[in-house]
């Protein structure tokens, strides 16, 4: 038996995706393992909304809550069931093997029969000393409108957008509502968004646009004046007053750990083929919340697609896991293909389940040994208690 850590689900990445994906899965009795990352100058447990300061558009919320509130409550109701955290962040993952294999920054080994991928994305930034304050001290900076627009600060003021994208366009667009006029500051002198997106765009008398811009000083003390703009074509600087920024230059998907190892789309964005799942092109390994999401990239869908990530993930172990997977095809509907072969062309065993890890075997299994009782190791006999059953009852529902 193996001297590493086995697990029967690990959780990279504690924003909403990951502490959701958590709270699913410890109460199906798979005794999570989150690893919540050690933070960085950049990013922090806990994702971006740790750099939010008043999130007003999560239902149950009221009177709103801040950012950092909320990711510690999740983070409580997840402990609160049984989850388990690491504060490192994952260095490496090997997902040619079976259990999957990942190694910390922290040099822990862990194996793994599920990995949810829930690593967020960073919203890159221009990178500015005093647009990184204002961003932090809840100044008037911001890189989500749809987040941030809707709080009194902005209301009837001149704002900025960076950006020239269908993000910069849906931010414009979306602040029109609050805003007495939005100034589009773009570097080049022609958008990048989609033509429809554009169009809205220009057809919208109080949003302008500033060709050839780029924003190089943010100023004001407490909260935003102003930015200095600087013409990249004749590099004069002027300055521009502004009551607000939002920087909609798009965001990065935390996914260098994964090595190539899971199909990414063309923006880097993890892959998930099939419309309303969280399977990825490795089975076995599910993606929840803005590392799949280059679209919604809402706190509440993050969450959303975490409780996706976790049921699949208990389905797929239900179902046997990686011993019934076809370990090269795209991740199927009970979690392990869907021709009911393995990958030399023979049958599998339908149904077959091992204790993983909680046994004598080891969770290893073994070939041939299939029992009809299915609330038992198909291996060593181990019983599951609840689990099976329960798992079972919340399919049927
Ligand atoms: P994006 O398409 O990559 O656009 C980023 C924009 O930011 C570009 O115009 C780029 O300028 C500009 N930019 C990048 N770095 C900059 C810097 N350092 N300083 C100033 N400007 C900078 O990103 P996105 O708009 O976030 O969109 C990402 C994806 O999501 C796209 O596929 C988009 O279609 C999709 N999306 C769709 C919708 C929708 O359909 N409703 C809404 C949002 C996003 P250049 O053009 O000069 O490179």
């Amino acid at each position: 038996m193996s001297e590493r850590q086995h697990e029967q689900v690990v959780i990279i990445g504690s924003g909403p995706a990951g502490w959701t994906a958590a709270i699913y899965a410890a109460r199906a009795q798979l005794s999570p393992l989150v690893i919540e990352g050690a933070g960085s100058r950049t990013m922090i447990p806990g994702g971006q909304l740790m750099f939010t300061t008043e999130v007003e558009n999560y239902p149950g919320f009221p009177e709103g809550v801040t950012g950092i509130q909320m990711m510690t409550d999740f983070r409580e109701q997840a402990v609160r069931f049984d989850t388990r955290v690491i504060t490192e962040d994952v260095a490496e993952v090997d997902f040619s093997v079976r259990p999957f294999l990942l190694k910390t920054s922290g040099g822990t080994e862990i194996e793994s029969d599920a990995v949810i991928i829930a690593t967020g994305a960073n919203a890159n930034w221009i990178g500015l000393d005093n647009e990184e304050r204002l961003a932090q001290s809840g100044g008037g900076v911001s890189a989500c409108a749809v987040c941030d627009g809707a709080l009194p600060h902005f209301r009837n003021q001149v704002i900025a957008i960076v950006g020239g994208g269908d993000s910069a366009m849906e931010d414009a667009l979306y602040m029109v509502k609050f805003a007495k006029e939005v100034v589009v500051v773009h570097r080049r002198e022609e958008l990048r968004a989609s033509k429809i997106m554009q169009e809205r765009a220009f057809a919208e008398e109080k949003i302008r646009f500033e060709w050839n811009q780029t924003v190089v000083d943010v100023l004001g003390d407490d909260v935003i004046t102003g930015v200095r703009l600087r013409d990249s074509v004749t590099d004069e600087e002027r300055e521009l007053e502004v009551g607000g920024l939002f920087v909609a230059i798009g965001h990065d998907p935390n996914t260098a750990f994964l090595n190539g190892q899971v199909a990414l789309k063309d923006n880097g964005f993890v892959e998930t083929p099939t419309s309303w799942r969280t399977t990825t092109s490795v089975p076995g390994v599910f993606a929840a919340g803005d590392v799949m999401d280059d679209f919604f990239k809402q706190a509440v869908t993050a969450a959303g697609t975490g409780c996706m990530a976790a049921l699949e993930a208990e389905r797929w172990l239900s179902h046997g896991g990686a011993e019934s997977a076809t370990v090269d095809g795209a991740a199927g509907d009970e979690g392990g293909g869907s021709n009911g072969k393995d990958m030399s062309g023979n049958r599998r065993h339908q149904g077959y389940r091992t204790c993983r890890g909680r046994g004598p075997c080891g969770g290893r299994g073994g070939r041939g040994h299939q029992r009809a009782d299915l609330s038992r190791c198909g291996a060593c006999g181990e019983g599951f208690g609840l689990l099976v059953p329960r798992a079972r009852a919340r399919y049927r529902r």
